[in-house]
């Protein structure tokens, strides 16, 4: 997942509570935690670059003009209809 803002790669960003496997990931940068807090629209990925969170709201504005909303779609759907 790449930032809209700075190209830069994202992290998805983990609710809840944090394994220390989670934790060593965050420190490497994999992921981010977003911590135990779960809201009705919390931000999915996370740029630590920009050190901004984004969400889906974000994703709707800039599926014009980017092509990460179809790298989205599941693979297995894109396999299942090149067999026909
Ligand atoms: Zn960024």
């Amino acid at each position: 997942m790449k930032c809209p803002i700075c190209k830069n790669n994202m992290v998805s960003i983990l609710y809840g509570m944090p394994s220390s496997e989670a934790i060593e990931k965050a420190e490497r940068q994999e992921l981010f935690i977003g911590g135990c807090m779960i809201m009705n629209d919390n931000p999915k990925y996370h740029c630590y670059k920009c050190q901004k969170s984004f969400s889906k709201d974000l994703k709707s504005s800039i599926d014009e003009n980017d092509d990460w909303i179809k790298t989205d779609v599941p693979q297995f759907l894109k396999s299942d209809d090149n067999k026909k």
